[in-house]
Order: C-alpha cells, then structure tokens, then sequence
C-alpha cells in the first residue's frame, strides 16, 4: 500500500514500554520515508498518532484523557488522529465507534503500511487490526532513532505465556521470532551510526529461536556482543522460567553484555504464582537469583511486582516483602493489579479491596525505597563508568548518564559529553540515583 505524504507534518506521542519506543521510531520512519516532515507539537501538525499501552486499566485511561485533549484541538484545527498500538489491537473498531473522532486505528503489523493508511484515512475511518504470523520487518532503513547512542534492536514480539493477569499475549499476538541475520545487519547499522549501546528488545527475550538455525537467546548474545562497535549490551524482558543457565555463561563469558537484569518476580508467594500461571515458585525464583550472583559478580537485577493480585492474603504479600529483602534489587516497577478485557484473571472476583492495594503498595514501595538507599550510597567514593546521555533537568554545567548496572547518575562535567562513555566519582547517593563528577 503506498502513500505520498510530502509536506503533511507528523507528531508521534508514545506511552508504555520500550517496545512501544521502538515501535514509535519505526512509525516515525516510515512516515519521513513516505515524504512526511515532524512536528514538535499536536498543535502544529497534519496527522497525530498515538501510540497506545493497554497494559493496565490506568495506562487506557490516561489514554482517554489526552484523545480528549486532542479531539478539542482537531475541533479548531483538524488533523487525522491515529491510534496506534496495544489499545489500538484490543479495542479495534470500538474505538472509532466510541470515539468517531479518530480516524485510523492501526495495530503493530499495520506500521509498514501506514503511508496509505493515512491516506485513506483522511477521506474515511480506517481500522487496520489483523496480526500476521510472521515476523513483520521493518528493517533499520526506516528507523528514526531517539537516541543514536543508544540503539533499541527487536530480537521477538508477542507473548505465549499467558499470565493470568495480562493483556499482551492479546495486543501482540503469539511469540514470532526475527530471523538472527536481520538482527547482526540492525545491530552493524546501529554500531555504524555510532550506537555506543545496544539494546535487545521483546516481551520474553529469553525464548528467543532463531526461525533459520534454532540458535537461542544464549547464541544470539554471543553473536551481538561479538558485532565490533558497541561496548555495551543490554536486554528487555526475561522471564524467569526461560532464563537458562546456559543465557548466565554466555553474559559472564562476554563481558560487554552489561551486568544487570530485570527480571519480572510480580509475585514472592507460590501460591500466587500458580494462579498467576507464571510457571515457578518462590524457590525457583531465589535459586536462579543466587547462580546469577555467583555467575556474574557484581549484578544488579531489577523486577515487576503486582501487589493486590485475586486472593492475595497478607502472607502473600509478606512473601513478596521477603524476596524484595533477600535479593534487594536495584529498582523496581509496582502496580495494583487491575482487572483487562480477555485475561483469565479478568473472569475470577478482583477481590482485594482497593484500600488493601494502595496500603500494600506504599508499603512496598517504602520498603524498597530503604534498600536502594543503602545499596546506593555504598557506592559513595567510588569510581563508576557511566554513559551520557544528555543534560540533566538539575541545570547549566549538569549531566546525567547510565551506569552498566542501569543506575542513574547525575554529574557535574566541563564539556557536553553526550552519547560517550566517562568515568564519574561518585559523591553522594538517593534513593533513586547517584550524583558526582566526571574526572
Ligand atoms: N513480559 C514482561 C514480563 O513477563 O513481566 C512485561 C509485561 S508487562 C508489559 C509489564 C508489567 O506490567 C508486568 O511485568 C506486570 O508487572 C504489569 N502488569 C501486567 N498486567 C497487569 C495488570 N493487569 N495489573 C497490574 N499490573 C500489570
Ligand atoms: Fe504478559 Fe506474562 Fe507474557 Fe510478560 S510473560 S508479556 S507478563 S503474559
């Protein structure tokens, strides 16, 4: 399907997780590729695509409310309005029913098209949903990366686990694999374009095959790091049941892979576990914890808790608790569980009550808090590598970067030392990241 865009200018707005990044500098792509220009603000473009997370029911909402702001804006200036996305998959046609402002809902396997999409679009509603069963390729060629120093790379897409809780497996379909050649040229052209860092990208990268040689997430690592360029390898998301003793060789075997993990626990009660379908128990989770450490001195693993999830006692979340103790993680991204359309979980009584979550997820939260504040400030005096990735909000002469076990560091530095690669004394520590000054 093809589309001349020339002139027509194009604002792109992301919301959820990396992936949706990605996805949203491929959008971009092909939009430039098609003759389209950007636009800084909604205010001042032709067409707007929203690239949707459907995740949580707080994700959709926030949603809503900025389609809101945007169809009062179209009112004054029209545009055509594009919802992209995991909402965009699950909700389909409802949301031109629901919202007839919107002209275009696209899902992730429409992006290629979306030149003629759009067209189309703007003389009547478009709804383009279907999920192919093969790897869509999008190629680097039409990529507009964010951060040039800092290259995301697709290796899957999709989901076979279903979790109980979760709406993925329905907003990307089943797992699909990139064929591993596509992923070495990506990851050449990024080192070429100066790609410092690279990023490994997927909902469960760790079952990563190769369609053509079977080759799994452990061969993959190895053939990335060994791309010459890049210093630094990264990867999101792994599960724990996938995560093989053979993916903990091939990191400490290459050191560029970066020591840090995240790896989602959601839940440090067995029980919990089972209805939430993730496929291990609290033990399990603890003993891969430990050969990872002994593997692969010095990690920092980082994880996903639900608090509030059907039937969780408070033992349960005191096991949770537990687990956020032993392994004290470098961070951690927690929700209140919230009921989606099509889960299993959805079908069973969401019955703790709101007032329990909250109460559990300030607790939490609290909790950790206390754990990142020690862990970090034994980092005091130390001397860190850090990646820069660009002025920090705190102000003139201050930057702000990425360890190699994802921490966040603001510093003080003489010259912008955006996308390298220094080495920063640590001076003081928070919660949330450390301060020094480059040397
Ligand atoms: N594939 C990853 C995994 O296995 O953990 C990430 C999935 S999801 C995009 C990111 C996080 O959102 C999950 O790890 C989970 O903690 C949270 N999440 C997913 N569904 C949820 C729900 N219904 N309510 C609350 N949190 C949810
Ligand atoms: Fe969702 Fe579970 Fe798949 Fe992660 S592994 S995307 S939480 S279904």
């Amino acid at each position: 399907m093809t589309g001349d865009l020339g002139g027509r200018k194009v604002f792109v707005r992301t919301f959820g997780c990396q992936m949706n990044e990605n996805d949203s500098e491929h959008i971009t792509g092909v939009l430039l590729k098609a003759g389209a220009a950007r636009a800084e603000r909604p205010e001042d473009a032709d067409v707007v695509i929203v690239n949707t997370c459907a995740v949580r029911q707080k994700s959709e909402e926030k949603l809503y409310s900025y389609l809101g702001r945007l169809s009062r804006l179209k009112k004054k200036r029209p545009f055509v309005l594009g919802v992209a996305g995991c909402v965009a998959q699950v909700r389909k046609t409802d949301l031109v029913a629901r919202l007839p402002y919107i002209d275009l809902v696209v899902g992730p396997d429409g992006y290629p098209d979306l030149p003629g999409l759009v067209v189309r679009a703007a003389e009547a509603p478009e709804v383009r949903t279907e999920l192919g069963p093969e790897w869509r390729e999008m190629g680097a060629a039409s990529t507009v990366r964010e951060s040039p120093w800092s290259a995301y790379v697709p290796v899957m897409e999709g989901c076979d686990n279903h979790c109980a809780y979760c709406i993925v497996p329905f907003s990307r379909g089943p797992e699909k694999y990139r064929p591993l050649p596509n992923i070495l040229a990506e990851v050449r052209d990024a080192a070429d374009a100066g790609a410092r860092e690279i990023q490994l990208l997927g909902q469960n990268v760790d079952s990563y095959r190769d369609p053509g040689s079977g080759l799994g997430f452990a061969g993959l690592l190895e053939e990335v790091a060994a791309v010459p360029g890049p210093e630094w390898v990264r990867f999101i998301t792994s599960h724990p049941r996938n995560f093989g003793d053979d993916i903990i060789r091939a990191m400490a075997a290459n050191p560029k892979v970066c020591r840090a993990l995240h790896l989602p626990l959601q839940s440090g009660a067995t029980p919990v576990l089972a209805r939430m379908n993730r496929g291990y128990t609290h033990e399990d989770y603890l003993s891969l914890v430990s050969r990872l450490k002994e593997g692969l001195p010095g990690i920092l693993l980082t994880t996903d808790v639900i608090v509030g999830f059907p039937g969780e006692t408070e033992d349960d979340f005191a096991a949770t608790c537990g687990v956020l103790r032993e392994v004290r993680f470098g961070g951690i991204f927690s929700f209140r569980y919230s009921p989606r359309p099509l889960t299993a979980a959805a079908a069973v009584p969401d019955d703790v009550p709101l007032e329990v979550k909250r109460r559990r997820l300030v607790e939490l939260q609290a909790l950790q808090r206390t754990i990142q504040i020690e862990t970090n400030a034994s980092l005091v005096g130390r001397e860190v590598r850090v990646l820069a990735t660009g002025p920090s909000p705190k102000g003139a002469g201050r930057f702000t970067g990425r360890t190699e076990t994802n921490l966040v560091v603001n510093f003080d530095a003489p010259a912008d030392p955006t996308g390298r690669f220094l080495t920063v004394r640590v001076t003081g520590a928070g919660a949330y990241s450390l301060h020094g000054t480059a040397l």
